[in-house]
């Protein structure tokens, strides 16, 4: 089994390292990771500058783009070979309901899924590295029953994971969840500038608004491991009856001159 790791907190963070040597006992692992915290960066791609790839001593590769680009680059020519599977993280605090789009840890998992490879993305619930141990030995124990099940090497997948900072002998089992959702996220932080100028820093992120049973939120709230299948298309199928009725009264390009207001 060939994985690639990647993550959105950089090379050097404590989660990657983690994941990296949990992985490495079970399976041919390499990194390819960003220099720098890339967390938010969700799917981004760099189109408008060069991407360059560096050798850390570990042998980890690391790279000055986003999660996408380390997955997207790997994928299309600096590996030389298709892993069996794509992991991202651990990251360092929760990617939870409406955070999976932000997230950079699901990006780089998602870039791998795009290109038809199983992928998952783990995080740990709180931030700061506590329980790291007992969360590395979970993603490897993860991986481990899928290779079984022969999940991977198949068609592609999509997981999110995330892992409550307990230890390994208070972790409940995993449990399959939906996303909840967040509350939108606090006011932006206003600052004065050394300068002068007014500085806004994005507030953190809301806490839990749906978390009832069956979501991530509420899984992780009693000790268990949480997993989300995700897709990627957005199309809200529930309302496409509803559209479909509003569509045909929208103008378009189509529409008679008459129909537009103010048409001259
Ligand atoms: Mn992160």
């Amino acid at each position: 089994m060939k994985i690639l790791i990647c993550n959105d907190d950089g090379f050097q963070a404590p989660g990657i390292v983690a994941l990296y040597e949990a992985l490495r006992t079970v399976a041919e692992v390499e990194v390819v990771a960003p220099e720098h915290n890339n967390s938010a960066k969700s799917n981004a791609l760099t189109l408008n500058a060069p991407l360059y790839v560096h050798h850390a001593h570990n042998g980890f590769r690391y790279v000055n783009g986003t999660p996408a680009d380390c997955v997207h680059i790997a994928l299309t020519g600096l590996l030389g070979y298709r892993p069996d599977l794509v992991v991202s993280g651990i990251n360092n605090g929760a990617n939870m309901g409406d955070d999976t789009i932000y997230s950079g840890t699901v990006g780089a998992a998602m870039e791998g899924y795009l290109f038809g490879i199983p992928s998952i993305a783990f995080s740990q619930v709180d931030k700061g590295w506590g329980e790291l141990e007992a969360a590395a030995a979970t993603a490897r124990r993860m991986v481990q029953d899928m290779q079984a099940q022969q999940l991977i090497g198949t068609a592609p997948w999509l997981l999110n994971v995330n892992i409550p900072n307990m230890p390994l002998s208070a972790l409940k089992p995993v449990k399959l969840c939906r996303l909840g959702r967040r509350h939108a996220a606090e006011q932006a932080i206003q600052q004065q500038s050394p300068r002068g100028e007014t500085m806004y820093w994005i507030g953190s992120a809301g806490a839990a608004k749906d978390d009832v049973e069956g979501t991530d939120f509420h899984a992780t709230a009693h000790g268990h491991v949480s997993m989300t299948p995700l897709q990627v298309d957005l199309t809200d199928y529930d309302r496409l009856g509803y559209w479909a009725q509003m569509a045909s009264k929208l103008t378009g390009p189509g529409a008679s001159p008459g129909a537009e207001a103010g048409a001259q």
